[in-house]
């Protein structure tokens, strides 16, 4: 799609931060991190949000999401990990092609309030 972001990333028109591709996905260092290693993957094709995935690209896209997250877990040190997709810009989408967030997490002192659990 010629006005996503994300296609120009994927196209190398908009420059990026890669940390894996392969034939169906590419994953690289969000713009604006929400704390040290905040990663994204996406299809290369131009889906826009979890709805349209094919079951392959679906299929595709998860296979190395843990292998992602190691390289993350290995290469940053966090103590935990959020893996976060948002869909419709009331759910927090921004960016119109699917994501998903790998955002590290670094105990209590990362000054992200994320979480569903209040304890
Ligand atoms: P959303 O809010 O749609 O779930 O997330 C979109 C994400 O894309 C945001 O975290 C934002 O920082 C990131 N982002 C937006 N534009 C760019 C860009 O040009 N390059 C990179 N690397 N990340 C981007
Ligand atoms: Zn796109």
């Amino acid at each position: 799609m010629t006005n996503c972001i994300f296609c120009k990333i994927i196209d190398g028109s908009i420059p990026s931060a890669k940390i894996y591709e392969d034939e169906y996905v590419y994953a690289f260092m969000d713009i604006m991190p929400l704390t040290k290693g905040h990663t994204l993957i996406i299809p290369k094709s131009h889906k826009e949000n979890v709805y349209d995935l094919s079951e392959e690209e679906a299929s595709n896209l998860f296979k190395v999401v843990p292998k992602i997250a190691t390289v993350l877990k290995d290469t940053f040190g966090p103590v935990g990990m959020n893996l976060l997709n948002n869909n419709g810009a009331p759910a927090g989408q921004s960016v119109f092609h699917f994501h998903l967030h790998f955002i590290p997490r670094y105990d209590q002192t990362d000054g992200l309030k994320l979480t569903w659990n209040t304890k």
